[in-house]
């Protein structure tokens, strides 16, 4: 999702744009991004970057092949007007998170992830100073503790959402190139609203899929899947209970 989200943020006309992205670019993710075959076994941040300048001519661009866990520089971390995860794994953005917050850089982070079978996405962002973090959507909803699942996800937690196609070896989560472009349209929607000072508080937004293909494999969706009637709506993110943000 990472690619189709910075081409929606580059073609909103923003002057500068990083790219950060340990891996290289394989066949396997063909059909999700927007990088083709010419591509394939080069990093993919390399290839992006030169994508948007070759569209955008006036962008500049930068990229690195580092992980999130090395981004520690606090003083470069405070350069960016807006920093912007789409990593889809849940401990290292808490983790990314709680340093950003222990170590009180005053950028905004805007996390942003999709769940299998088309059944939806989110985006969340952490203005620092303002209430509401990313904590808040990992509040569990019946016990009010941290849980390791996001509140805002319509599948319901503790299930394998993974699957294996005959004769490829490795693990996945279903989703078409759809989800991924939805998600990062909303998502880029979400941090333009930002940068151009419409969007000053720390908040979330989802959009709802069908739920009928996650059914079908036997998955169950959770209580705020059937109770969500804001698809696209940004809403504050303040949780009362968070102890991380509040009180
Ligand atoms: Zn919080």
């Amino acid at each position: 999702m990472g690619s189709e989200l910075a081409t929606a943020i580059a073609c909103t006309g923003v002057g500068e744009i990083h790219l950060s992205d340990p891996d290289n670019f394989s066949s396997d993710n063909l059909y999700r991004h927007t990088l083709g075959l010419r591509s394939v076994g080069m990093p993919k941040s390399v290839c992006v970057a030169h994508d948007l300048s070759l569209h955008y001519p006036w962008i500049v661009t930068q990229w690195d092949q580092e992980t999130l866990q090395l981004k520690t520089d606090v003083e470069k971390l405070n350069q960016y007007d807006l920093i912007v995860v789409a990593i889809g794994t849940p401990t290292i953005e808490r983790q990314f998170h709680d340093f950003v917050t222990t170590n009180d850089v005053k950028t905004p982070v805007l996390y942003t992830w999709l769940e299998g079978y088309g059944i939806g996405g989110h985006a969340v962002l952490d203005i620092p100073k303002s209430q509401g973090c990313l904590r808040c959507a990992y509040l569990d909803p019946d016990t009010c503790e941290q849980g390791l699942a996001s509140n805002l996800n319509f599948l319901s937690p503790n299930q394998d959402i993974t699957t294996t196609l005959a004769g490829c070896g490795h693990q996945f989560i279903p989703y078409s190139g759809i989800s991924a472009k939805t998600t990062a349209a909303m998502a880029a929607e979400m941090a333009m609203g930002y940068l151009n000072g419409l969007n000053t508080k720390s908040s979330r937004v989802s959009w709802r899929g069908s739920e009928q293909a996650a059914l079908d494999v036997g998955l169950s969706v959770s209580y705020r899947y059937h109770s969500f009637t804001q698809s696209l709506q940004v809403e504050p993110l303040k949780n009362r209970e968070c102890d991380v943000c509040v009180g």
